[in-house]
């Protein structure tokens, strides 16, 4: 560990403080000897736990812990919205509380997340959603006042939607609750997980309308494609993610959700000095897609993007930096309380025909969804201790320990 203090030579801007910006923070200035100056821009003072916010929508108290205290003295942090960014010059226009200002950076790391993708029906404005912390809070209103006996309709079999079904009809079982999915319900598990989460589905009254394409929303029905109607007086979409548009509009190559292409180094491909991680970059995974979005993307590609800048500075290692080389172990999904299933998956986010269930693994999920936050303030105190099964690990050998 290293304790002198240097001028730091490069200025690092970092544009979002959730999971993956928030761990390249702390670990990148926790790890460059003082080399480095990290700032971060975010535009709420408080983190948001996203895996937490079908729990705001329920009405439960969610901890909002200081990202200015998560983030530590080691990080300057600017409570803002970066509104344009220049790469090939440099600087990012910040519109914070005291005005509008420029920031000059050597190097950028992108990590805005997602967010809901507009509803690509007619009849979006009739839907709610649980993507962002304003969307959750809307939907929280207007789930306390569902009457009982109404219809709600959770739209999109996917993980969120799972995790959001099950948490609004435990909360409400005097509402009736129903998902309705294009695939089959669970279908990305193995069957004898499948089973359980359906089973779990149906212990809270859920009712499955699965193989069911959505064309259009009304306020208290869904049209479906077949010209079946599914009564639903309030409509949870829980369809696609997208990148916010920064990463398109400053330029950058991105995907067809908006997320920045990158490398294996996750440096953008059209703009090297720009990195990208969480679910605002697209690098590929081993099955040639992208990595899903998730905490388990999030984490390590932060700490990668971190890695990588802190070598680059320090001069560790002279060639290319190492590609991320992160393998998947397991998914844990819950369907209300009392019902999740660890599924184990290969390194390529592809479900084994193994998995766990039970109350152990219900305490996981539980200690999982509030424990993440704290991964950010440990990484801070102990930069390089985080480390992930896959990867690259004899760089972190110098495990510091900052205060
Ligand atoms: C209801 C729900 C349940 C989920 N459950 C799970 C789960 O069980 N397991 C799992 O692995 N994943 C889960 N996910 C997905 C997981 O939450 C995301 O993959 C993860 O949060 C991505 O982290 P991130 O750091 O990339 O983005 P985020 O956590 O979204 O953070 C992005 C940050 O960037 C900020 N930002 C955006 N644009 C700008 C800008 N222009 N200027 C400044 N700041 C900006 C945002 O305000 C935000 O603070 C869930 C998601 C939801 C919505």
């Amino acid at each position: 560990m290293s304790t002198s203090h240097q001028t730091p030579s490069t200025h690092v801007l970092i544009v979002g403080a959730g999971f993956a910006g928030g761990l390249a923070a702390v670990r990148l200035a926790g790890r460059s000897r003082g080399r480095v100056r990290v700032t971060v821009v975010n535009p709420r003072p408080t983190f948001v736990n996203r895996l937490r916010l079908h729990h705001v929508a329920i009405g439960r108290q969610v901890p909002a812990p200081s990202v200015r205290t998560l983030l530590g003295s080691r990080v300057s942090f600017l409570k803002g919205w970066v509104a344009d960014l220049d790469p090939d010059a440099g600087h990012a226009t910040v519109s914070g509380p005291d005005g509008t200002r420029r920031i000059g950076f050597d190097r950028v790391v992108l990590a805005t997340g997602s967010t809901t993708e507009p509803v690509p029906v007619p009849g979006g404005e009739h839907t709610h959603g649980v993507a962002d912390l304003a969307a959750a809070e809307r939907l929280r209103s207007a789930f306390a006042r569902a009457a009982p006996g109404s219809a709600l309709a959770v739209v999109g079999g996917g993980f969120t939607g799972l995790e959001t079904v099950g948490e609004l009809a435990e909360a409400r079982p005097d509402v009736h609750v129903r998902l309705v999915t294009s695939g089959e319900a669970a279908g990305w598990f193995s069957p004898r997980a499948a089973r359980h989460v359906r089973a779990g589905l149906d212990r809270l009254g859920v009712e499955v309308v699965d193989r069911a394409r959505v064309r259009a929303v009304e306020h208290d029905r869904l049209l479906l494609d077949d010209g079946a109607e599914v009564p639903s007086d309030l409509t949870v979409w829980c369809g696609g993610l997208a990148a916010p548009p920064l990463a398109r509009e400053s330029g950058l190559a991105v995907d067809d959700a908006g997320a920045a292409v990158t490398d294996g180094a996750l440096r953008s491909v059209s703009h090297p000095q720009v990195m990208a991680v969480g679910d605002a970059g697209h690098a590929t995974a081993p099955h040639g897609g992208r990595y899903s979005m998730s905490c388990q993307f999030a984490f390590p590609s932060g700490a990668h993007a971190a890695d990588v800048l802190r070598d680059e500075v320090l001069r560790v290692t002279d060639g290319a930096p190492a590609p991320l080389d992160l393998g998947f172990q397991g998914r844990c999904v819950s369907v209300g309380g009392r019902t999740a299933v660890l599924q184990l998956t290969t390194r390529d986010d592809v479900a084994t025909d193994k998995a766990w269930t039970g109350p152990g693994v219900n305490a996981f999920k539980r200690f999982q969804v509030r424990g993440v936050v704290s991964a950010v303030g440990f990484a801070r105190r102990v930069p390089g201790a985080i480390r992930w099964p896959g990867a690259d690990t004899s760089r972190t050998a110098d495990v510091g320990v900052a205060g």
